[in-house]
């Protein structure tokens, strides 16, 4: 399987004032993709933080790794300066980024801007990187690569991120990948507890080793327990992926009536 990883950079996402969607969103469009984000890593606006994550990373080798969030002007952006400490290379003016910023501005202001310290910034890539159009805000996003890994650096901006994910990054993704199809069977299970699904999810992870099966404990409501199990089978024909996870979810509701519980609905996605 492909790995990716993502690097979400940002004090505001580490004291509770902003919920890091960015990496929610990612993690569900990967997913939708056939693939998974293997491990998610949060660090504050530090130099050392931010290198030594990525550092940490790229020892794991993995195939593509997402870093979000500080690339714009101010001085708590940082994350290009981090990822060029952690690569050993220098920063240096991209021709490329700086066109990107003075068309932006020109597109906004609707005329010529001065290229100011504080924008100019922006365009100071690491040694070997590319800019990737920002087509809703100012700071380019960044592509580079470290031995086998591809690097993606995007603003934190969730507009901005979106945006050049889906123009500039997620083909490239895609292609690595391959096609993989997603079949999801979700059963709502009621009077059954999870201490008693448990055993039947075990000889199930046993039979089927492909599948990703989890329950999601939903509380008690009027003295019923109710659980939610997810079933999503990945494979490259879409019809033998919503056949496997068919079975598997005929078989988890064989089981679960057996063991006195009951399916109360049974939804494919
Ligand atoms: P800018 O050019 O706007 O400065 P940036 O790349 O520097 O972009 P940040 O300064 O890190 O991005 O974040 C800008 C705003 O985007 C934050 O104020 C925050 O509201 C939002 N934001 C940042 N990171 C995330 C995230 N991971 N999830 C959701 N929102 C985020
Ligand atoms: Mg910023």
């Amino acid at each position: 399987m492909v790995s990716v990883e993502v690097l979400s950079v940002g004090r505001e996402l580490l004291i509770g004032k902003t919920v890091n969607t960015n990496a929610h969103w990612i993690g569900g469009r990967l997913a939708k993709m056939g693939s998974m984000i293997g491990r998610m890593t949060t660090v504050t606006d530090s130099l050392k933080e931010i290198s030594s994550a990525l550092n940490e990373i790229l020892a794991r080798r993995p195939d593509f790794v997402v870093i979000l969030g500080g690339l714009g002007p101010t001085p708590d952006d940082m994350t290009l300066e981090g990822v060029a400490l952690a690569l050993g290379r220098k920063l240096a003016l991209n021709a490329e980024a700086i066109e990107m910023i003075r068309e932006h501005y020109r597109a906004v202001w609707k005329g010529e801007v001065q290229i100011t310290p504080s924008r100019r910034k922006m365009a100071r890539l690491p040694e070997g990187a590319t800019p990737l159009p920002n087509n809703v805000g100012t700071a380019p996003g960044v592509r580079l690569k470290k031995d086998r890994t591809v690097i993606f650096c995007l603003p934190g901006v969730p507009k901005e991120m979106k945006e050049i994910f889906r123009s500039s990054i997620e083909q490239e993704m895609k292609k690595k990948i391959g096609t993989l199809y997603t079949a999801t069977v979700i059963l709502s299970l009621e009077k059954i507890f999870e201490s008693t699904l448990a055993p039947i999810l075990k000889k199930m992870i046993k039979m089927y080793p492909g599948a990703y099966l989890k329950s999601h404990p939903k509380g008690i409501r009027e003295g019923v327990s109710r659980i939610e199990l997810d079933i999503v089978v990945s494979s490259e024909a879409m019809k033998q992926a919503r056949s496997l996870a068919d079975e598997i979810a005929s078989y988890a509701e064989r089981e679960i009536k057996h063991e006195g519980g009951l399916v109360a609905s049974r939804k494919e996605k």
